[in-house]
């Protein structure tokens, strides 16, 4: 069942892809777009807007960000793997160095622009 997007709350916003990108790479308050959405150095989100006073500790997504990219990195990181060693036949500690070097950094880059993203899907089709 798919919840209706919520236009009265997109007043002075467009929808489109490239605002959604640039919201997820700079993360801000979805109501007003220049509070920060996240607490300073972490991926926790902010009780409420500095600038609008908007109640975001509502927009609590919990692990969602994180299962989403362990599913991803599931059918991206593995077949990656699967294929370095039979082209290449490294050694096991190579394996392990590379593949959670690269799982661990692109978690890093990723977690916070996936977890911004669910919070504006969040927050364009929250009931009431
Ligand atoms: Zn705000």
């Amino acid at each position: 069942m798919a919840v209706p997007l919520r236009r009265d709350l997109l007043v002075g916003q467009r929808l489109s892809i490239v605002q959604d990108l640039r919201f997820c790479l700079k993360p801000r308050c979805p109501v007003c777009r220049k509070g920060r959405l996240f607490q300073s150095r972490s991926i926790t989100v902010v009780k409420t807007c500095a600038d609008c006073g908007a109640d975001l500790g509502a927009h609590d997504i919990g692990d969602g960000a994180s299962v989403f990219l362990i599913f991803f990195f599931g059918i991206t990181i593995i077949p990656l793997a699967w294929a370095f060693e039979n082209l290449a036949h490294p050694p096991l500690w190579l394996h392990g160095v590379l593949w959670l070097t690269v799982m661990l950094g692109a978690m890093a880059l990723l977690l916070p622009v996936v977890k911004a993203y669910i919070i504006l899907l969040e927050w364009r089709h929250r009931k009431g």
